[in-house]
């Protein structure tokens, strides 16, 4: 499919002051967008200025939450080149969200090819400075104008893009995390395992409960039993108890992250013992109470490590590492940021360059 391409005639001012990006404020000059129907599949891919969407208030996305949607980011090296970290797994990921959400599947190959045209064309967008860069978000929303429930006929895919400041801009700090009791986030059989709006809408309730008390995350327990460790509002969870790193395994109710998977990769190739499994959050207070609980951290795309600090689960309050980025965190943070900004080594054929093909 070729990509027809329309140039903005008034380009924004870029962002002057690049330690005051923030989050999801700003985005770029242009987007780009496919449209499908059913009979014609994915058709009339474009990059385009960016701007409102010609949407119905009918459209079956914004009633019955048919969408799904991806994050990814753009680095930017010391000598100017631009870097994509495993942009081919999001887009992967988007099509086993499109199965369980009945959307049209893309092409990954495609996809890739699309963002690289875009990010190419915004590069001056990425920012310069060392921790930030260009978030990436693509997604598919459900277009019909009708307001039955049924899969829809009609179909965009979307790739917006936004600079983003450094995660971290005092040193990687630890976070303050909130064992939820109450609400659940997915239960097997449902959708947490697929990247979609509805399971940030049913997470809302529990984060502001954590706000309130101070905590900045919310680590969600089984649907079920409210006994097993399932993962933090948007990363995945580790925890190292006596040398070996342990994460929940995917059983359906929990995102496969890519910032997991990788972890995982580079662990081992450490030498470093890993296990995905069942684990209880009882089973990570008995490891802290034994002196044990070594490290924890979340995993995904916006912070890469966020490790934490104090876990709250009920009466009990544990402080890890005295409330200090542990070890192992700190060198698969240095390892992963260093691939992703140049300047380490990729031995894992995971950087995607960006280039003007
Ligand atoms: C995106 C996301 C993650 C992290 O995935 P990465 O691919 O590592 O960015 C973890 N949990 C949830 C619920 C997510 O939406």
């Amino acid at each position: 499919m070729d990509i027809r391409i329309e140039l903005t005639k008034s380009p924004k001012a870029k962002p002057t002051d690049e330690s005051n990006l923030g989050f999801g404020h700003i985005f770029t000059d242009h987007m780009f967008i496919m449209d499908y129907e059913t009979g014609k599949g994915w058709h009339d891919a474009r990059i385009v200025p960016y701007g409102p969407l010609d949407l119905m208030p009918s459209a079956m996305c914004l009633h019955y939450a048919q969408e799904v949607f991806e994050g990814l980011k753009a680095y930017r090296t010391a000598n100017d080149e631009i870097q994509l970290f495993r942009p081919e797994e999001n887009f992967k990921r988007l099509n086993v969200s499109n199965q369980r959400l009945v959307i049209p599947e893309i092409d990954p190959e495609f996809c890739v090819e699309a963002l690289n045209k875009l990010v190419n064309i915004e590069k001056d967008w990425v920012p310069h400075t060392d921790g930030a860069s260009l978030y990436i978000r693509p997604f598919i929303i459900a277009c019909d104008p009708f307001l039955g429930v049924r899969p829809a006929d009609t179909y965009k895919f979307i790739i917006i893009l936004s600079p983003s400041g450094a995660y971290y801009s005092t040193g990687l700090n630890p976070v303050s995390i909130y064992v939820e009791q109450n609400y659940v986030r997915a239960v097997q059989g449902g959708m947490g395992f697929t990247k979609t709006g509805g399971n940030y809408a049913a997470s809302l309730a529990g984060q502001d409960e954590a706000h309130k008390q101070n905590y900045s995350q919310v680590l969600w327990l089984d649907g079920i039993e409210k006994k097993y460790v399932e993962e933090v509002g948007s990363m995945n969870i580790f925890f190292i108890i006596d040398g070996e790193l342990v994460t929940p395994e995917l059983q359906g109710s929990i995102l496969s992250g890519i910032t997991r998977k990788s972890v995982i990769e580079l662990a081992k190739s450490w030498g470093l013992k890993v296990s995905e499994r069942r684990i209880a959050i009882q089973e990570v207070a008995d490891a802290y109470d034994a002196g044990k609980l070594d490290e924890v951290f979340g995993t995904g795309t916006a912070a890469v490590i966020s490790p934490v600090g104090t876990l709250k689960w009920g009466d009990k309050v544990m402080t890890i590492n005295d409330n200090k980025i542990g070890p192992v965190s700190q060198r698969i943070y240095d390892t992963m940021t260093g691939m992703q900004y140049g300047k380490l080594e990729d031995k894992f054929g995971w950087i995607y360059k960006v280039t003007d093909k």
